[in-house]
Protein backbone atom coordinates (compact mmCIF):
# COMPACT_ATOMS: atom_id res chain seq x y z
CA UNK A 1 0.00 0.00 0.00
CA UNK A 2 1.34 3.58 -0.88
CA UNK A 3 0.67 5.86 2.05
CA UNK A 4 -0.23 9.41 0.53
CA UNK A 5 2.18 12.53 0.98
CA UNK A 6 -0.35 14.37 2.41
CA UNK A 7 -0.64 12.17 5.62
CA UNK A 8 3.21 11.71 5.65
CA UNK A 9 3.40 15.32 5.86
CA UNK A 10 1.43 15.73 9.32
CA UNK A 11 2.95 16.63 12.47
CA UNK A 12 0.71 13.71 14.32
CA UNK A 13 1.85 11.19 11.66
CA UNK A 14 5.54 12.54 11.72
CA UNK A 15 5.41 12.26 15.52
CA UNK A 16 4.38 8.15 15.17
CA UNK A 17 7.34 7.81 12.60
CA UNK A 18 10.04 9.46 14.72
CA UNK A 19 9.45 7.31 17.96
CA UNK A 20 8.88 4.23 16.05
CA UNK A 21 11.71 4.82 13.67
CA UNK A 22 10.82 4.13 10.06
CA UNK A 23 7.72 4.69 8.55
CA UNK A 24 5.48 1.71 6.87
CA UNK A 25 1.71 0.22 6.71
CA UNK A 26 1.53 -1.45 10.17
CA UNK A 27 2.74 1.77 11.57
CA UNK A 28 0.11 3.67 9.67
CA UNK A 29 -2.93 1.30 9.93
CA UNK A 30 -2.25 2.16 14.07
CA UNK A 31 -2.28 5.95 13.25
CA UNK A 32 -5.61 5.36 11.02
CA UNK A 33 -7.39 2.99 13.98
CA UNK A 34 -6.22 5.67 16.69
CA UNK A 35 -7.59 8.53 14.90
CA UNK A 36 -10.99 6.94 14.33
CA UNK A 37 -10.77 5.94 17.70
CA UNK A 38 -10.06 9.23 19.25
CA UNK A 39 -12.61 11.03 16.79
CA UNK A 40 -15.26 8.75 17.79
CA UNK A 41 -15.04 8.90 21.52
CA UNK A 42 -14.23 12.20 21.54
CA UNK A 43 -17.67 13.05 19.93
CA UNK A 44 -19.24 11.00 22.67
CA UNK A 45 -17.46 13.28 25.24
CA UNK A 46 -15.71 9.74 26.15
CA UNK A 47 -12.07 11.14 26.74
CA UNK A 48 -12.61 13.07 30.23
CA UNK A 49 -11.53 9.36 31.79
CA UNK A 50 -8.94 7.37 31.72
CA UNK A 51 -8.33 5.21 28.28
CA UNK A 52 -7.31 1.64 28.17
CA UNK A 53 -6.37 0.17 25.33
CA UNK A 54 -6.66 -3.48 24.38
CA UNK A 55 -4.58 -4.60 21.35
CA UNK A 56 -4.92 -7.58 19.63
CA UNK A 57 -1.71 -7.15 17.79
CA UNK A 58 2.10 -6.73 18.98
CA UNK A 59 2.81 -5.52 15.60
CA UNK A 60 3.93 -2.24 14.26
CA UNK A 61 0.64 -0.24 14.65
CA UNK A 62 0.96 -0.70 18.64
CA UNK A 63 3.54 2.18 18.07
CA UNK A 64 1.32 4.88 16.64
CA UNK A 65 -1.28 3.56 18.95
CA UNK A 66 0.40 4.53 21.96
CA UNK A 67 1.91 7.89 20.86
CA UNK A 68 -1.45 9.18 19.49
CA UNK A 69 -3.85 7.72 22.51
CA UNK A 70 -1.45 7.90 25.25
CA UNK A 71 -2.11 3.96 26.06
CA UNK A 72 1.09 2.78 26.44
CA UNK A 73 2.62 -0.57 28.04
CA UNK A 74 4.54 1.78 30.78
CA UNK A 75 1.44 3.14 32.29
CA UNK A 76 -0.41 -0.23 32.18
CA UNK A 77 -3.34 1.45 30.00
CA UNK A 78 -2.37 -1.07 26.61
CA UNK A 79 -2.97 -4.37 27.36
CA UNK A 80 -1.88 -6.94 25.09
CA UNK A 81 -4.16 -9.71 24.06
CA UNK A 82 -2.12 -11.93 21.60
CA UNK A 83 -5.00 -13.11 19.11
CA UNK A 84 -3.11 -12.21 15.97
CA UNK A 85 -5.78 -9.47 14.59
CA UNK A 86 -5.30 -6.21 13.90
CA UNK A 87 -7.87 -4.96 15.97
CA UNK A 88 -7.87 -2.92 18.83
CA UNK A 89 -11.01 -1.87 21.82
CA UNK A 90 -10.53 1.91 23.09
CA UNK A 91 -12.76 1.91 26.70
CA UNK A 92 -12.86 3.85 29.52
CA UNK A 93 -11.25 2.64 32.95
CA UNK A 94 -14.33 3.27 35.25
CA UNK A 95 -17.39 2.57 33.09
CA UNK A 96 -15.83 0.09 30.20
CA UNK A 97 -17.52 2.06 27.79
CA UNK A 98 -15.87 2.40 24.11
CA UNK A 99 -15.23 1.13 20.79
CA UNK A 100 -13.80 -2.06 19.08
CA UNK A 101 -11.94 -1.50 15.63
CA UNK A 102 -11.23 -4.65 13.53
CA UNK A 103 -9.19 -4.39 10.00
CA UNK A 104 -11.82 -4.96 7.39
CA UNK A 105 -11.41 -7.78 5.45
CA UNK A 106 -11.04 -5.89 2.26
CA UNK A 107 -8.08 -4.15 2.94
CA UNK A 108 -6.22 -7.20 2.46
CA UNK A 109 -8.06 -8.18 -0.48
CA UNK A 110 -5.81 -8.11 -3.66
CA UNK A 111 -7.34 -8.35 -7.05
CA UNK A 112 -6.47 -10.96 -9.17
CA UNK A 113 -4.32 -9.42 -11.71
CA UNK A 114 -2.95 -7.42 -9.45
CA UNK A 115 -1.44 -10.37 -7.45
CA UNK A 116 -0.70 -11.83 -10.60
CA UNK A 117 1.67 -9.25 -11.64
CA UNK A 118 3.42 -8.83 -7.83
CA UNK A 119 4.08 -12.43 -8.18
CA UNK A 120 5.65 -12.00 -11.47
CA UNK A 121 7.68 -9.14 -10.15
CA UNK A 122 9.24 -10.89 -6.84
CA UNK A 123 10.01 -13.56 -9.38
CA UNK A 124 12.00 -11.34 -11.66
CA UNK A 125 9.80 -12.48 -14.77
CA UNK A 126 7.49 -9.23 -14.92
CA UNK A 127 8.08 -7.21 -18.35
CA UNK A 128 8.32 -3.53 -17.67
CA UNK A 129 4.99 -3.07 -19.41
CA UNK A 130 3.64 -5.34 -16.61
CA UNK A 131 5.64 -3.60 -13.98
CA UNK A 132 3.62 -0.28 -14.86
CA UNK A 133 0.69 -1.92 -15.15
CA UNK A 134 1.05 -3.31 -11.55
CA UNK A 135 2.16 0.33 -9.96
CA UNK A 136 -1.00 1.76 -11.43
CA UNK A 137 -3.19 -0.82 -9.88
CA UNK A 138 -1.62 -0.78 -7.11
CA UNK A 139 -1.67 3.22 -6.84
CA UNK A 140 -5.48 3.32 -8.01
CA UNK A 141 -5.64 0.67 -4.75
CA UNK A 142 -4.28 2.63 -2.47
CA UNK A 143 -5.60 5.63 -3.14
CA UNK A 144 -9.30 4.99 -3.40
CA UNK A 145 -9.08 3.29 0.03
CA UNK A 146 -7.28 6.36 1.53
CA UNK A 147 -9.43 8.78 -0.42
CA UNK A 148 -12.38 6.67 1.66
CA UNK A 149 -10.62 7.76 5.09
CA UNK A 150 -9.81 5.88 8.42
CA UNK A 151 -13.30 4.22 8.45
CA UNK A 152 -12.57 2.35 4.90
CA UNK A 153 -9.75 0.06 6.49
CA UNK A 154 -11.68 -0.24 9.96
CA UNK A 155 -15.29 -1.47 11.56
CA UNK A 156 -16.17 0.23 14.75
CA UNK A 157 -18.47 -1.32 16.89
CA UNK A 158 -19.54 0.17 20.48
CA UNK A 159 -18.80 -2.22 23.45
CA UNK A 160 -19.38 -2.31 27.03
CA UNK A 161 -16.46 -4.52 28.76
CA UNK A 162 -15.81 -5.33 32.09
CA UNK A 163 -12.11 -3.91 32.52
CA UNK A 164 -9.37 -5.46 33.48
CA UNK A 165 -8.03 -4.41 37.10
CA UNK A 166 -5.18 -1.65 37.54
CA UNK A 167 -2.19 -3.57 37.73
CA UNK A 168 -0.39 -3.47 40.86
CA UNK A 169 2.96 -3.27 41.70
CA UNK A 170 3.87 -5.96 43.87
CA UNK A 171 6.36 -6.17 46.39
CA UNK A 172 9.86 -8.04 45.28
CA UNK A 173 11.60 -11.17 46.93
CA UNK A 174 14.55 -13.08 45.12
CA UNK A 175 14.11 -16.26 43.60
CA UNK A 176 15.55 -19.44 44.74
CA UNK A 177 17.52 -19.79 41.60
CA UNK A 178 18.93 -17.51 40.13
CA UNK A 179 18.41 -14.68 43.37
CA UNK A 180 17.13 -11.94 41.50
CA UNK A 181 14.45 -9.44 42.62
CA UNK A 182 10.94 -11.14 41.45
CA UNK A 183 7.59 -9.49 41.78
CA UNK A 184 5.83 -11.61 44.24
CA UNK A 185 2.83 -12.37 42.35
CA UNK A 186 5.23 -13.70 39.39
CA UNK A 187 6.51 -16.40 41.62
CA UNK A 188 6.12 -20.24 41.11
CA UNK A 189 5.80 -23.02 43.19
CA UNK A 190 8.49 -25.78 41.78
CA UNK A 191 9.01 -28.70 44.43
CA UNK A 192 8.17 -26.50 47.46
CA UNK A 193 10.94 -23.58 46.00
CA UNK A 194 9.66 -20.17 44.87
CA UNK A 195 11.29 -19.33 41.90
CA UNK A 196 10.96 -16.86 38.67
CA UNK A 197 9.27 -17.70 35.54
CA UNK A 198 13.08 -17.82 33.50
CA UNK A 199 14.28 -20.43 35.94
CA UNK A 200 10.94 -22.38 35.74
CA UNK A 201 11.23 -22.57 31.86
CA UNK A 202 14.62 -23.79 32.26
CA UNK A 203 13.99 -26.57 34.32
CA UNK A 204 10.85 -27.55 32.30
CA UNK A 205 13.43 -27.77 29.56
CA UNK A 206 16.08 -29.49 31.11
CA UNK A 207 13.37 -32.07 32.34
CA UNK A 208 12.01 -32.24 29.04
CA UNK A 209 15.69 -33.04 27.32
CA UNK A 210 15.99 -36.16 29.69
ZN1 LIG B 1 7.06 -0.70 11.14
ZN1 LIG C 1 15.08 -17.10 38.92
Amino acid sequence: MIIPDEIQARDDYKACASFHGHTCMGLTLGYLAAKLAMQHLEERRALDEELVCITETDACCCDAIQVLTGCTFGKGNLIYRDIGKMAFTFASRSSGVGVRLAMRPAVMNVPERERLLAEKIRAREATSQEISEYEELHQKRSSSLFDQGPAAFFSLQEISLEMPAKARIAPSILCDGCREPVMITKLQDMDGQQVCRTCRDISDRNNGGK
